[in-house]
């Protein structure tokens, strides 16, 4: 982490009525020190703002450095947000993992796709998956020291050899001694494996699920699935994709592995994402096996639960003409297509008047084995929807933006896909109750 930075510091936003605001702090000061501590980061803030009348070091937009007294309560909120939410860099990784997704994107693209962060307090804040191996011993401890939890891990696989392999990193294999510390004090986990044939999978699979249960309840789930194949992997490591038998033997894997965590702990423990399903053929797994959707982030359950969403609310409408003909189009990826599908025939059962077409949206930009909705580009969404009777409205989702923009992943916007298929467009949240709400126009679902 690197020590404060003028830009890093600055406050955004000083809420009105709060402590800070009492004291007189404005949007552009910087806090240089709390009580005479530096603050490396948003967790040192965190932590020395927590006490009972805190001294700041303040330097105005200026650059006049005065002390400021805060007068608040121990554990009182001081009322500000800063410009760079982390006060600090983000870290980038210092991996060369073998199936990474980013070195599979194209050349060209805007350059925050090609960012390889491995940031453990984005694994706090937002949840990110965390390898570990970019953290010292007492960055560990200060994880530890700040109840930093819980935290999402990176695993692939928990044999030193293997995981260094896979990683292309020589500290990779220290993991279980840093998975050991985190659980000897009790920080909880989340684990997730990208299974790649051939190398993580069969018996290295048995021992890393066996390893992590070992860390039970502290390592509280462990996610399983596939790693994702693009077009663009000239010169990487030859992955070879998962076929179906393939599939169903990582299923059963799981399946067995889930047994002997409910009679041990009465908990599944460890899941395979949605696509081992679909890619087996098999029944996607019923809502009691995914206990809480803790992994959906992973692609883990999310199927299950837009079923059970958009059941329970299609369930909740009695009233048969709630809603006025119409005819309208949903656009999706080759995975959830079909579930999409069979929801919009059990709505028309309902709703007759009310006329679904499901497209589904090959991906032609990153190639057919990537199935997910999340990575389809505006391009593929012209190219495939161009000419076809799209009815008054298409749906996307919500998934297919950059995360709070109006653009797909290649920058083209909603309003030029609208423009050249000339029909509006409603985002989608991402919940089955939102989707039967986008579809019955209960209310208007634009995010934009
Ligand atoms: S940790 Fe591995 S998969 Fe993640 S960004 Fe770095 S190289 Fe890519």
């Amino acid at each position: 982490m690197s020590m404060e930075s003028s830009a890093s510091h600055t406050i955004e936003y000083v809420r009105p009525g709060s402590a800070a605001y009492d004291a007189g702090l404005e949007p552009g000061d910087v806090i240089v020190s709390i009580n005479g501590h530096r603050l490396a980061d948003i967790f040192d803030y965190h932590y020395y703002a927590d006490e009972e009348d805190p001294t700041l070091l303040v330097r105005d937009a200026q650059g006049v450095e005065h002390l400021v007294e805060v007068e608040k309560d121990e554990g009182e909120d001081m009322g500000v947000t800063f410009v760079n939410g982390l006060l600090d860099d983000y870290r980038s990784c210092s991996n060369a993992c073998v199936f990474c997704f980013i070195d599979q994107n194209p050349p060209g693209m805007r350059k925050t796709i090609y960012f390889k962060d491995d940031d453990t307090r984005l694994s706090f804040l937002q949840g990110n998956y965390v390898t570990l191996t970019n953290m010292k011993e007492e960055e560990i401890d200060r994880l530890i020291a700040y109840r930093m939890e819980p935290i999402n891990v990176s695993v692939q696989a928990t044999e030193p050899q293997l995981r260094e392999k896979m990683l292309h990193n020589r500290f990779a294999g220290q993991l279980m001694d840093k998975l050991k510390k985190l659980y000897d004090a009790e920080i909880s986990m989340n684990g997730q494996v990208v299974l790649c044939k051939g190398l993580n999978d069969g018996e290295h699979l048995d021992r890393t699920i066996e390893d992590l249960l070992s860390f039970y309840p502290y390592m509280e789930t462990l996610s399983v699935v596939p790693v994702g194949l693009t077009r663009f992997r000239q010169g990487l490591y030859p992955l070879k994709p998962f076929k179906r038998e393939d599939a169903k033997r990582v299923v059963e894997q799981i399946q067995k592995w889930q047994a002997v965590a409910m009679e041990r702990y009465g908990h599944p423990f460890v899941q395979a994402g949605d696509e081992f399903y679909l890619l087996a053929e098999e029944e996607i797994p019923p809502e009691e096996s995914y206990d809480g959707y803790t992994q959906l982030e992973n692609g883990v359950g999310m199927l299950r639960l837009l079923i059970e969403e958009f059941r329970a609310a299609l369930q909740e409408r009695r009233e048969e003409n709630e809603c006025r003909k119409q005819k309208l189009s949903i656009a999706t990826g080759l995975l959830a297509a079909p579930f999409i599908r069979m929801l919009c025939d059990e709505l028309q059962e309902k709703f007759p008047q009310v006329e679904v077409r499901v497209h589904t949206i090959y991906n032609e930009f990153y190639g057919e084995r990537i199935t997910v909705s999340g990575l389809i580009t505006g391009g593929d969404l012209k190219r495939q929807l161009s000419g076809q009777n799209l009815g008054e409205r298409l749906l996307l989702p919500c998934n297919m933006l950059r995360s709070g923009e109006n653009v797909f992943l290649d920058d083209v916007t909603v309003e030029e896909l609208e423009q050249t298929l000339q029909v509006p467009i409603d985002i989608v949240e991402s919940g089955g109750d939102d989707l039967l709400e986008a579809i019955l126009k209960v209310h208007s679902n634009h995010v934009r």
